[in-house]
């Protein structure tokens, strides 16, 4: 397999740049209505510039993280925040997590139910606390006492995921996003995952991560998958890469995803791109499959996936947003290893 890396290390000003994705799955052209397109191609570059313009003003990576990925979370078409899909019970179970890279800080919470943005509750937990990850009624008493938006829980209600949740219960089975492509009777907007992620390089070479999701439809139990896992969903570190994953994320904690890429590149040197598709092929051969977006601290970027599409955008010094959704490369040079054969 092919990876050409994009380079943007010369030149006199310091490189920022990043990277998003809203979610990995079964993404195609003849899924998705030219209407539901455009929505989603309009909500990735409002990240891209939320994002760019912190980097731009002389911000911090995880500024531009987090700028980044509320708006996805304030979207109903991405799963998380707004949007986020619902559990067994019919309730709307959030994770998210955060990871800077020059002093490997990291913040999560898990299960939690009434905070509007959970990326802020993680960045809360990452600055305000002496913990690195906080799960449901004590993560949001903490959010609450933080001065985070507490929202009721309906807020997180949308139709579409209640009646995705209706179909998965009657077919008894835990849905990733893209499973529910199965059933031909839904609506394309239902056909793809959501989880939505980030990572950036500001100015001063420093490097941040971020993930958030509702995880799977009809999930029980409690079931936290790899989103805030540092690790597995999110990891940071300046000596190596950001990465942000999104898939089957059992499978993910059980590579230890955004880790295992990480150490490829710092321990092993291995090519950013080349390091992703290890950890997906690695993923896949236990049965899963899914993204990574990852970026190094020279620029250098990467948008692996090895399902059908993956909602994905890159914004660099130029401030011009690029964004793709399918597995071929839509602008030519704007996404040069974007997935795998
Ligand atoms: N990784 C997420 C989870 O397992 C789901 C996804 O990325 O689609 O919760």
């Amino acid at each position: 397999m092919t990876s050409i890396q994009t380079n943007i290390t010369t030149g006199n000003t310091p490189p920022i740049r990043l990277i998003i994705h809203g979610g990995a799955g079964t993404i195609s052209r003849s899924r998705l209505t030219p209407e539901h397109e455009q929505a989603y191609r309009q909500v990735l570059e409002q990240s891209l510039v939320a994002g760019h313009t912190v980097l731009k003003a002389g911000g911090s990576s995880v500024d531009a993280v987090i700028a980044a990925i509320v708006v996805m979370e304030d979207s109903p078409l991405f799963n998380a925040g707004k949007g986020a899909v619902f559990s067994h019970e019919g309730r709307n179970e959030l994770d998210a997590s955060i990871m800077e890279g020059a002093t490997r800080m990291a913040g999560a919470v898990a299960a939690v139910t009434t905070i509007r943005n959970p990326i802020l509750a993680a960045h809360a937990v990452m600055t305000k606390s002496s913990h690195v990850m906080l799960i449901g009624q004590g993560a949001e008493t903490f959010a609450t006492e933080q001065g985070l938006e507490i929202v009721d829980p309906s807020y997180f209600h949308t139709e579409f995921r209640w009646n995705q949740l209706q179909k998965a219960i009657a077919k008894n089975r835990v849905l990733l996003d893209h499973d529910s492509n199965s059933d031909t009777q839904l609506p394309s907007i239902d056909e793809k995952r959501g989880t939505v992620g980030a990572v950036a390089l500001d100015r001063y070479g420093n490097l941040a991560a971020g993930t958030s999701t509702g995880g799977l439809t009809n999930k029980r139990y409690g079931r936290v998958g790899d989103s805030p896992i540092i690790g597995a969903g999110t990891y940071a570190d300046n000596r190596s890469v950001a990465v942000s994953a999104t898939g089957t994320g059992e499978m993910f904690i059980r590579a230890a995803a955004a880790f295992n890429t990480a150490a490829q590149v710092r321990l092993l040197h291995t090519p950013i791109a080349e390091a992703a598709d290890n950890t997906l092929a690695e993923i896949a051969a236990i049965g899963g499959d899914g993204g990574l977006i990852v970026l190094d601290a020279k620029g250098n970027y990467t948008m692996r996936f090895n399902t059908e599409g993956m909602y994905r955008g890159m914004i660099g010094s130029d401030g011009i947003a690029q964004v793709s959704i399918f597995r071929e490369v839509e602008t030519p040079g704007s996404d040069p290893s974007a997935a795998m054969p």
